[in-house]
């Protein structure tokens, strides 16, 4: 079979390269082999299948749960028992799953994509040989090929992942019952989100992080203000804190770490490995393929995604860059575009990250520490949701946004938010810097009241000293 693109994979970088390449008019097949534990094949990757979406469905929920028992009484609503039925969120979770993954065969259909469920292997000269579960084999020949195979949880040697007891997220996000006593190890994003949705809904839970600071990522206004609130939820977070061994003993897992107090000891009944991703590319460059690989595992690929091979591409968590879902689709939509002769370009430098834990984190941009390093002269306004209106109302006025901005041209050169929606709120921000808004251009921008927006707009007037709502420091 003969096609103008094949894709292989089809997770949040390889569909929506498919399909941009059927907008611009080319034939193209989506190859993609991701099989859910009960054995049935789905597109979506990772994200829809066991990442960002089944995470933020049980964020959702037990965020619901906790704000039910803790939280309604406030606003003076009286319940009698609150219960949990975790049977019933489960169930919510994979129907949302399923959903959104089915989601993917419609827009394919009406698209025009052809979508093949199976292993795609890269041959040389541009074909793709597509193994079926049944083992029968197919050879598909493209102009040009996108690779889009993602990534897998990291494994360490010294914690033997069984599934059950030692497990990764995705096993985490399938629990049936709540663990008494659960262990992260990573306190990186998705250690904290998946650490938040199990002690919301009951366990203790211990985070074991290596890194001696939280979220070293993040500007460290706000990941000093998320420690606090971490351990408010109950999260037990120990920094410094290298784990050496787990063992499974009995119904239990032993997990062997040593931090500045010494060497310890931490019993749990789930163990979580939540300790980064690396590429996936098993099975994926068959003999004389000559695509460039780094000592990492990444394909190596230009700013554009193409790799060293003419013809052959490859985009999202297989090449380097955050591992983000919406990193990922930009890359491929703007290499669907690429392959069709049409200009398209990846801003690297204005891509937002988010954490889904209460309160939320998100920021865009540089940390106030990168700015320092980078020796420009910078000017730093915040506003607290305490003394936002909204956020009052709404229950939530915890965590603040932060603009650094540049003393020489005014430019917005990071926006930090903690805070309430502020995955939602951080979008302005993109927006803002992707078409160089000045911080004035913020002040002079009227935002709608009462708002959690408005913490925006008062942080940019903070940055000069002229915020009406806050006393400017
Ligand atoms: C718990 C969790 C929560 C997350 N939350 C977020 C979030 O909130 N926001 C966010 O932006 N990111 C989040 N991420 C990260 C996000 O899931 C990834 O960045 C994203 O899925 C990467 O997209 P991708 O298309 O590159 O790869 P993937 O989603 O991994 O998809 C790759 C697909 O290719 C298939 N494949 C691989 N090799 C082959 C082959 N040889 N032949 C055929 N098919 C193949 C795989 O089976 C898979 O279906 C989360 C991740 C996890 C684990």
């Amino acid at each position: 079979m003969n096609f103008d693109v094949v894709v292989i994979g089809g997770g949040p970088a390889g569909y929506p390269a498919a399909i941009r390449a059927a907008q611009n008019k080319l034939s193209v097949a989506c190859v993609d082999e991701w099989k859910n534990f009960d054995g049935s094949y789905a597109f979506g990757g990772t994200c829809l299948n066991a990442g960002c979406i089944p995470s933020k469905a049980l964020l959702e929920s037990s965020e619901l749960f906790l704000r039910a028992k803790e939280e309604f009484a406030i606003h003076g609503i009286k319940l009698g028992d609150i219960t949990l039925d975790l049977a019933a969120m489960q169930k919510r979770r994979a129907s949302i799953v399923k959903t959104m993954t089915g989601g993917i065969l419609a827009l394919f259909k009406s698209n025009g994509v052809v979508g093949m469920q199976g292993h795609g292997r890269l041959l040389p000269g541009n074909q793709v040989e597509v193994t079926a579960a049944d083992g029968t084999t197919l050879v598909l020949t493209a102009k040009d090929v996108v690779i889009a195979t993602g990534s897998t949880p990291i494994r360490l040697k010294t914690v033997p992942h069984d599934g059950v007891r030692i497990v990764d997220s995705w096993n985490a996000l399938e629990f049936d019952a709540v663990p008494k006593r659960l262990g992260v190890i990573g306190a990186g994003v998705i250690g904290l989100e998946l650490g938040s949705v199990w002690r919301r809904l009951g366990s203790e839970v211990t985070i074991l992080e290596a890194a001696p600071q939280l979220l070293p990522m993040a500007d460290q206004t706000i990941a000093k203000e998320a420690l606090r609130h971490f351990k408010k939820l109950g999260l037990d977070i120990k920094l410094g804190a290298t784990v050496s061994g787990a063992t499974v003993k009995g119904d239990a897992v032993e997990v062997e770490y040593a931090d500045a107090k010494g060497a310890g000891k931490l019993t749990v009944d789930k163990l979580v490995v939540a300790v980064g991703r690396r590429p996936f590319t098993a099975g994926l460059l068959a003999e004389g393929t000559e695509v460039g690989v780094d000592a990492r595992g990444f394909i190596t690929v230009d700013e554009h995604c193409r790799t060293n091979v003419a013809h052959v591409w490859a985009v999202g968590d297989v090449v380097r860059g955050p591992m983000l879902a919406h990193k990922g689709k930009e890359e491929g939509v703007m290499v669907a575009d690429r392959i069709a002769g049409k200009a398209a370009d990846v801003n690297y430098k204005v891509i937002p990250a988010v954490i889904y834990t209460a309160p939320e984190i998100a920021w865009v941009g540089q940390t106030e520490e990168e700015v320092k390093a980078s020796g420009r002269a910078y000017k730093v306004g915040s506003f607290p949701f305490a003394a936002s209106g909204r956020a009052r109302a709404m229950e939530a006025a915890q965590g603040s946004t932060k603009i650094i901005s540049a003393v020489d041209n005014d430019d917005i050169l990071g926006v930090h938010i903690i805070g309430p929606m502020a995955g939602e709120l951080i979008g302005e921000a993109v927006l803002a810097m992707e078409y160089s808004a000045s911080t004035e251009d913020l002040q002079r921008t009227i935002h709608a009241h009462p708002t959690l927006s408005e913490a925006l707009h008062e942080a940019s007037l903070a940055v000069d000293k002229r915020a009406i709502d806050a006393i400017n420091r």
